[in-house]
């Protein structure tokens, strides 16, 4: 048994339905990232896990840039002077804020923050750049690292110490209605993402008491995970204007008068691809949708000592036909057994894999075995082309479809806290709530679980809220969360 073989079957894949298992081996053994670096929340991505990153972090920039947003980049570090400055963002995030306090050997004059989130850095500069109303609206953002100190479990993707991939936009115009609308647009934009990733989201109002510190209201996209939890995997937040006033960012009127700008931001963060990975994988390992596997079609020859140049001919032909088409293909004409190519292949997500042997030659055929589904053709070798590009185009419409009708049947309506209680664990319920802050909070002690927030759908029944009993016609979505 060569090396490679042995170290493939010494580390498998627990089932998908031990989830924490699953997830975390799957960082490995998929290439994501390695867990080892020497401080606790740091992780490292590897050229596999990176090439996904990348994949998926063009995508929304692509969005950003085709609806007026600008790239930028600011600093890492913020003055404390600046941070300091807004007594509910300190609030916030006071717990969670690095600090680099020495420069070489000396104490720093002004303590300074890595930052754990980009107000406090960029709203110095709105207030030096907005002048009047024309020059709205202003629509920037960044993709960074930031920096949090968290004292739950760490994990890679879900909860790091360094957010390696932070996409942060921040928007600034005249009035609170403008404002309103550009968060509007902010969780189309997100929902388009999202399905471009296959992801399936629930989309709420989160109540104030889970609002971002500082803002007017927060919309947050999450999903259900495979263990019926839900990830939190973007947030939009309406600012109105009290960071303008806090920064003091002003802008003079039509009618010559100065105003305080009103502002939202709105991020995604590597989270997004912990959903991706989440929904999409099986047993076998990674599943993709073709637009973000790093090698989209595997080919695999498989070798006898007759015949074995024809062969080989042919999967470079197929190769070459694939790669001209744009399509990220390799060849694994290693020494491994077919079987073992087959399980390394499957766990790096490659869509589909293509198997050409002495008899498919006489044929003039090759197997083509579609990742998501298992499902194998016998394809003529000159139409294997066609074949996987027909293929391509509805894969991830596929696993949205897939992902949306599990996530469907994992909503549960209820209308007592004890049906409530019953569901959580299977996925996210329903119930009726008043709306009191009181009556939520009480909610989640009695149920030891999250309300995520009020969905924004229309609902024309009413009923009563599970703990005053008043009648109400809003409904909110409750979890286990992450
Ligand atoms: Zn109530």
């Amino acid at each position: 048994m060569s090396e490679s073989d042995k170290s493939s079957k010494e580390m498998t894949l627990p089932p998908k339905s031990s989830f924490g298992d699953w997830f975390n081996s799957i960082i490995e053994l998929g290439k994501i990232m390695d867990v080892r670096y020497p401080v606790k929340g740091l992780y490292v991505w590897y050229p596999f896990g990176f090439g996904i990153r990348k994949r998926v972090y063009n995508v929304l920039r692509e969005l950003l840039d085709n609806t007026g947003h600008e790239e930028v980049m600011f600093p890492l570090l913020i003055p404390e002077t600046e941070f300091m400055k807004e007594a509910e963002h300190i609030k916030g995030f006071e717990d969670e804020v690095y600090w680099v306090t020495k420069g070489g050997l000396s104490p720093l004059d002004i303590n300074l923050a890595l930052r754990p989130t980009s107000e406090t850095a960029i709203y110095p500069m709105y207030k030096l750049w907005i002048r009047s109303h024309t020059d709205f609206p202003v629509l920037l953002y960044q993709v960074v690292n930031t920096f949090r100190y968290e004292t739950k479990a760490t994990r890679p993707l879900i909860r790091l110490r360094e957010i390696t991939s932070f996409k942060e936009a921040h928007t600034v115009h005249a009035t609170w209605d403008d404002a309103e609308k550009q968060v509007d647009r902010a969780v189309d934009i997100y929902i388009q993402f999202f399905k471009r990733l296959g992801v399936p989201v629930l989309i709420s109002k989160r109540p104030d008491w889970d609002k971002f510190p500082g803002g007017d209201y927060t919309i947050a996209l999450d999903v259900i995970m495979p263990d019926g939890k839900t990830l939190q995997v973007g947030t939009c937040h309406h600012l109105g204007i009290n960071f303008a006033k806090t920064f003091d960012i002003k802008y003079e009127d039509v009618d010559g008068n100065q105003q305080y700008a009103n502002q939202t931001c709105y991020g995604i963060s590597e989270r997004c691809i912990a959903s991706l990975i989440s929904v999409h994988g099986d047993d076998k390992g990674l599943v993709l949708p073709p637009e973000f596997a790093p090698v989209q079609v595997v080919i695999i020859p498989i070798l006898f000592k007759k015949n074995s140049e024809e062969v080989l001919n042919a999967c470079k032909k197929i190769s070459d036909d694939l790669k001209s088409i744009g399509i990220r293909v390799e060849t694994d004409a290693s020494d491994l057994r077919p079987g073992a190519k087959y399980y390394k292949w499957e766990m790096k997500g490659a869509c589909a894999r293509i198997e050409i042997g002495p008899r498919d030659i006489e044929n003039k055929t090759a197997v083509v075995v579609r990742r998501d589904t298992g499902e194998k053709s016998f394809v003529p070798l000159d139409d294997v082309t066609v074949f996987i590009s027909n293929m391509f185009e509805n894969f991830c419409n596929d696993l949205y479809e897939k992902a949306e009708i599990e996530m469907n049947e994992r909503i549960f309506s209820c209308t007592d806290l004890k049906e409530v209680s019953s569901k959580l664990g299977k996925g996210v319920a329903t119930i009726y709530w008043c709306g009191s802050e009181d009556c939520g909070k009480e909610m989640e002690d009695r149920i030891d679980a999250g309300i995520l927030g009020i969905p924004n759908i229309d609902n024309v029944t009413t009923g009563n809220c599970p703990i005053c009993g008043n009648s109400t016609d809003k409904i909110v979505y409750v979890a286990k969360k992450y």
